[in-house]
């Protein structure tokens, strides 16, 4: 059976796949004329960011699985595969560790003025450091999660291991799930009013888009990091960049853009009380590993075995009802 690989991923996914027997198909190239000609005997399709709608999926005759290398699945066509009943798995137990971390690095960063400390010091300011701005602490702050699944989860973990007082809003989670997690359930616009910072960890959709705008960053403290690293659009750009030019919330983290990558002359980067990262925050080298062998397993269990499968990683698992 033929495997597709779409984008570079870890050897160590596809020494798996390959001791497994599958005939292994690298491309590079996304336009939609290569894929078309690349995919049409493909069983399996592992992807990273390349965008598979129904033009392309159409065309693939053989498919029977799409394994995201990750968990967002915005640029494949869901609705497509349901109704050829295709599956679409993502690697559910990868990258939660990986996303987390990185929120707290943005989270300290920030708060501690990193790079206006190490700026002084290198230019020989040492004894300037009464010039710095204020920096501050995590300890006993008040974090709002936004979304309390695997990555909500592992943060709020983690920032109770700061001694922070913990608040979710996920209306799909239910409350004593959330407080035997030690953390706070709370209302959106409560926790808007109280929180020092913010962390999204959501999906975007038609509910989610723009769900941080000019109304919302009317109610937010002044002294507010506001970190997103879910996906781009639910904050909305002009509003963010507006609020830290105006000094009205303290800084902000973005690991993702509504426009990836963001346009060469963008807004944020003149301002210097925002961290930018380029989508990045779950490719730690133990993370991509993680992911290649997940997605790897995905596709190869799911054609060949599917008893050692694991199932919560199918999407549409309900579409399917193998
Ligand atoms: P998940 O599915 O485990 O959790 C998402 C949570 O959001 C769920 O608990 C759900 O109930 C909640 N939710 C959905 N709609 C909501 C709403 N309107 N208000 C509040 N909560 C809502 O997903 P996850 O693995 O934790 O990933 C979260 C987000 O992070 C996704 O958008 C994903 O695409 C993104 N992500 C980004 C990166 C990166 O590289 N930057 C890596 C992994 C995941």
């Amino acid at each position: 059976m033929k495997i597709a690989i779409l984008g570079e991923i870890h050897n160590d996914g596809i020494d798996f796949l390959i001791s497994e027997n599958f005939e292994i198909v690298s491309i590079n190239n996304y336009e939609k004329s290569n894929l078309i000609s690349n995919l049409s005997e493909i069983d399996g399709i592992i992807i990273r960011t390349a965008n598979l709608n129904a033009d392309i999926l159409s065309k693939c005759n053989e498919l029977k699985i799409v394994a995201r290398h990750g968990v967002g699945y915005d640029n494949v066509d869901l609705k497509y595969l349901n109704e050829k009943k295709i599956a679409l798995a993502i690697t559910g137990q990868s990258n939660a560790v990986s996303v987390a971390e990185h929120v707290i690095t943005m989270m300290l960063v920030l708060s501690k003025n990193i790079f206006a400390s190490d700026s002084l010091t290198r230019a020989n300011g040492f004894d300037k450091k009464g010039s710095l701005p204020d920096f501050f602490e995590l300890y006993q702050k008040k974090i709002l999660i936004l979304g309390f699944g695997r990555i909500g989860k592992a943060l709020a973990k983690r920032c109770l291991g700061f001694d922070m007082e913990v608040n979710v809003y996920d209306p799909f989670v239910n409350n004593e799930s959330i407080i035997s997690n030690n953390c706070k359930p709370v209302e959106l616009i409560e926790g808007f009013k109280i929180a020092d910072y913010i962390s999204i960890h959501l999906p975007l959709n038609d509910s989610t888009k723009n769900l941080i705008s000019y109304n919302e960053f009317s109610m937010f403290k002044k002294n507010l990091i506001l970190i997103n690293t879910a996906r781009g659009g639910i904050v909305n750009e002009n509003a963010l960049y507006e609020a830290l030019f105006n000094k009205n919330i303290f800084a902000a983290g973005l690991d993702v853009f509504e426009k990836e990558p963001p346009s060469e002359n963008s807004k944020f980067f003149t301002l210097n009380n925002i961290l930018l990262t380029p989508h990045n925050s779950a490719l730690t080298i133990e993370c991509r590993k993680r992911m290649s062998i997940e997605s790897c397993k995905n596709v190869a269990f799911f054609l060949k075995n599917k008893s050692d499968l694991n199932k919560s990683n199918i999407i549409n698992f309900n579409e399917l009802k193998f």
